[in-house]
């Protein structure tokens, strides 16, 4: 299971916690630290580690918590809900626009973060809801990439737009767009060409797409295996391309979390979805109360 570590870390912690009868100002403190310990080994981000102790802490050494009946659960209530504030505290849905009309997604990310896949995985959720999807192939420079959409596209029963390696993907996300409209389509996702590095033209064409048609979710798809690559990434795709959400991925083998625990502060964008298996159907609406029980135990 994910967090396997930081989980077992803290919850010992919390048991050394709710061990003691009464708390100190200084069994608070040193509690803390090795919270924020683990948080540093789980990878998450320097800057938000500061931040959420300093907040835990804020709320935690005082004596209304100190004089409680059970101070130990009254902090461990606190990192509780302080890490849920942390992911974001609601779950934030990608709203779709009445069915007469096109809502457009763009997937954008890094090559092998899973956006085709993603993008795959989204389209059967909103076919579920009764949506005519379009999944459009715009990731030009893998020719796999293309092949992989079809396949997947099929497995959903999901239409997929291609026009081949040969032309712009501006181009192609233009032509999806008419080819919606006649079909009556209410759902648009376009699957974008990633590179292995962040790379000045793949944001160009992100922001010619956004310039020529109009997206209203940008998705970034993030593998949450990379940790504070992620979160670096996160932050200058919202800067250059601008982004709605993001999609992490590969939560199913991420040991340990700091993706999870560091996007939203960082970026002050939202998780909106967590990828937990190869299986088209592995996609999980994130929930940040849920995810903290996770780690929290
Ligand atoms: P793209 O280059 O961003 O389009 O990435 P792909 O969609 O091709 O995904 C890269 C690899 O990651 C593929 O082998 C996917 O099956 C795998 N993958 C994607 N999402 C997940 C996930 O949530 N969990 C796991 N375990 N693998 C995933």
């Amino acid at each position: 299971m994910a967090f396997d570590s930081l989980s077992e870390k803290l919850q010992n912690v919390f048991k050394n916690l709710r061990g003691k009868g009464r708390l100190t100002e200084a069994d608070v403190k040193a509690a803390l630290k090795e919270v924020k310990l683990a948080l540093l080994e789980a990878d998450v981000s320097f800057k938000v580690v500061k931040q959420f102790i300093k907040a835990v802490e804020a709320r935690a050494v005082g004596t209304d918590v100190m004089e409680s009946l059970t101070p130990g659960q009254m902090v461990i209530k606190i990192v509780n809900e302080e890490m849920v504030n942390l992911m974001g505290s609601e779950t934030t849905e990608i709203k779709l626009r009445p069915s007469n009309e096109i809502t457009v997604i763009m997937m954008t990310g890094l090559q092998g973060a899973g956006k085709t896949t993603t993008a795959a995985k989204l389209a059967g959720k909103f076919k579920i809801k009764g949506r005519k999807v379009l999944l459009t192939a715009c990731d030009v420079y893998r020719p796999a990439a293309i092949k992989q959409l079809q396949v997947n596209g099929e497995k959903q029963g999901v239409e997929v737009f291609s026009m081949g390696d040969q032309h712009k993907p501006v181009d192609i996300a233009k032509a999806a767009m008419e080819h919606a409209k006649k079909q009556g389509m209410s759902v648009v996702i376009l699957d974008t060409a990633g590179r292995l590095h962040i790379d000045e033209a793949m944001m160009e064409e992100l922001q010619e797409i956004k310039a020529n048609v109009h997206v209203d979710y940008s998705i970034l798809v993030v593998d949450s295996m990379t940790g504070q690559d992620a979160v670096n990434v996160a932050t200058t795709f919202s800067e250059k391309v601008g982004i709605d959400g993001v999609i992490l991925t590969k939560l199913d083998g991420d040991t340990r979390g700091g993706a999870a625990l560091s996007i939203r502060a960082v970026t002050g964008k939202p998780i909106l979805y967590v990828g937990m298996g190869e299986k088209l159907s592995d996609l999980e609406q994130f929930y940040p109360d849920r995810m903290a029980s996770r780690i929290l135990g």
